[in-house]
């Protein structure tokens, strides 16, 4: 089952994809991981009567407004934006799949006091997320963990020390 967590590594590191599907869970010790969840869980308070938790199974969406038809993702910083982008484009996926087409997304990073709009989804979309997904069953149905490539992302990762020992 490929969950948004998997779409996100895929965009970010494969080896850290291979190890998060093999159950590997370094998120708890990350400090990074927990101001952007405090963010998204501080900024919902100020609005809560407007986005509902959207359940599909292995997808949990935490912020939808249904009068809109539109996800909201709350993140700390648009440094990796583009795997933030992928990670809501997966969400109107996962919705289109269960009836809810037309979809748009809005990507806010309150610190940083921007948005990012996510457009519905095109036929040019759906064609990319389906060579993720393959991409994703290949990489996480290989033998062996990939070997640790160095990249900027390492520093702000949950598991760099599990990779720079
Ligand atoms: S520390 Fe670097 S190489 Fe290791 S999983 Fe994270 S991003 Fe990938």
């Amino acid at each position: 089952m490929i969950s948004a967590s998997h779409i996100t590594y895929y965009h970010l590191c494969h080896r850290k994809l291979w190890l998060h599907h093999r159950g590997m869970r370094m998120e708890d010790n990350s400090q990074a991981v927990a101001e952007g969840q405090l963010i998204g869980k501080t900024t919902y308070t100020r609005r809560p009567q407007r986005w509902r938790e959207l359940d599909l199974g292995p997808l949990k969406i935490d912020h939808y407004d249904p009068h809109t038809n539109t996800v909201r993702e709350v993140k700390k910083s648009p440094k990796l934006e583009h795997a933030h982008i992928a990670q809501v484009k997966y969400y109107l996926y996962a919705m289109e799949k269960r009836g809810i087409h037309g979809a748009r997304g809005v990507i806010e990073y309150p610190k940083h006091r921007r948005t990012t709009e996510v457009s519905p989804l095109t036929d040019a979309d759906r064609r990319e997320i389906m060579g993720w997904e393959a991409e994703v069953q290949r990489i996480v149905s290989l033998p062996q963990c990939l070997p640790l490539v160095k990249k900027g992302y390492c520093r702000n990762c949950a598991f760099r020390d599990f990779c720079f020992v």
